[in-house]
């Protein structure tokens, strides 16, 4: 089968080709296009600007990927497209996309849950085999989930107020490096001192899975007000910040992490954590998350980072794995703001955007 995934959830337009069977499929092409430069201006996304830019590009963006694939619309299968979480004119920008060239072509339509794309990744890059442990750490989302089978998801916990991707681009705002901020304070950590700012792990005290973020944040603008008093913030404060802000986030996510294999690793012979979201690029975060799956001689499992930040491929993938068991949907899919994965876990708390 060959289909075509198309994503605009968030801030990034994008289309794929994908190509195979659930467990053994090709990416094709996945054409990404950000809008980072749009939004610029304005300290994050503008939810209006972004849903312009994905109805303009759209199109383009579907040919793109059409003919980096080397195919046509009458190669196409399926269509499959991401009807949500999402800010809401991005979604149903791209549906309605997808809506025109199903109806068009006569193809079956799949709407897909943004974060199955992303839940199912590691079984298009590393073929991983179900029920698998899986960590989503990105600039929207922070959550733990038992991935049982295409559209099987239990929910762990996940942070209640940021997630860390957003955390760490308002701690690198507030010690003035630049966006985004992770790969800014993850530079800037190695030459500081993590020990030198007493800064809050917080939520260790309490049990389950459950993460916040935000009083971390909160706690570094206290200790950079305090430095700024006595005159600037010189380039080791930048550093012992940032050091010190990482390491939180680290010791944080890698209990938080101990305590979901706990629950999950009895359920397999052959244990597997996996991770996706921007925020998996960071390489102290990855080798405590390693260290903490060898604990429990559990696989670790990172996908490609362009596969694990927003794509297509991964939409039209989640299509592909969830097409045994359901039908596809008709031309009255919608858009859904709020979508959880987990139907029976509670309203999540900024986790889902
Ligand atoms: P979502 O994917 O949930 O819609 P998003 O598009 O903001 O949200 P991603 O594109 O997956 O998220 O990741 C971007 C985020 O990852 C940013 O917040 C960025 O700061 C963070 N990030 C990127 N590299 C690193 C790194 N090396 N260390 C920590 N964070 C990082
Ligand atoms: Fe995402």
């Amino acid at each position: 089968l060959t289909l075509l995934g198309i994503e605009s959830s968030c801030d990034d337009t994008a289309a794929a080709v994908l190509r195979g069977q659930a467990g053994d499929a090709q990416v094709l092409s996945s054409i990404v296009m950000g809008q980072t430069a749009l939004h610029a201006d304005f300290g994050g996304v503008v939810p209006e600007i972004a849903a312009r830019a994905h109805a303009e590009k759209l199109d383009l963006c579907v040919a793109q990927a059409l003919e980096a694939a080397e195919l046509s619309l009458d190669d196409i299968d399926a269509v499959a497209v991401t009807a949500g979480p999402g800010l809401i004119g991005g979604v149903v920008s791209g549906v309605m996309c997808a809506k025109g060239i199903a109806l068009g072509r006569g193809l079956p339509l799949y709407g897909v849950n943004h974060l199955a794309g992303h839940a199912l990744t590691p079984r298009l890059t590393d073929g991983v085999t179900f029920p698998y442990l899986m960590l989503l750490v990105s600039g929207g989302h922070c959550q733990f989930l038992i991935v049982s089978g295409p559209d099987q998801f239990q929910r762990l916990g996940g942070t209640i107020d940021d997630a860390p991707g957003e955390a760490f681009d308002k701690v690198a705002r507030l010690i003035s490096l630049p966006q985004p901020g992770g790969p800014a304070i993850e530079t800037r950590a190695k030459a500081g001192d993590s020990k030198r700012f007493k800064l809050p792990r917080p939520l260790l005290d309490r049990q389950g899975c459950d993460m916040s973020f935000s009083g971390l944040k909160t706690a570094v603008l206290r200790q950079r007000d305090h430095l700024l008093k006595d005159g600037t913030l010189s380039a080791q404060d930048q550093a012992d910040l940032a050091a010190g802000f990482q390491a939180a986030v680290v010791d944080v996510l890698a209990e938080k992490t101990r305590r979901a294999l706990a629950v999950y690793a009895p359920m397999t012979d052959t244990p597997s954590i996996c991770v996706a979201g921007g925020v998996a690029a960071n390489m102290a975060i990855r080798s405590a998350l390693e260290t903490v799956a060898h604990k429990f001689d559990a696989a670790f499992i990172a996908p490609p980072l362009a596969l694990c930040t927003d794509n297509a491929a991964m939409i039209a993938y989640a299509a592909l794995e969830q097409m045994g068991t359901r039908a596809p949907d008709g031309m009255d899919l919608s858009a859904r703001p709020r979508w959880p994965l987990d139907q029976s876990a509670p309203a999540m708390l900024g986790s889902g955007k």
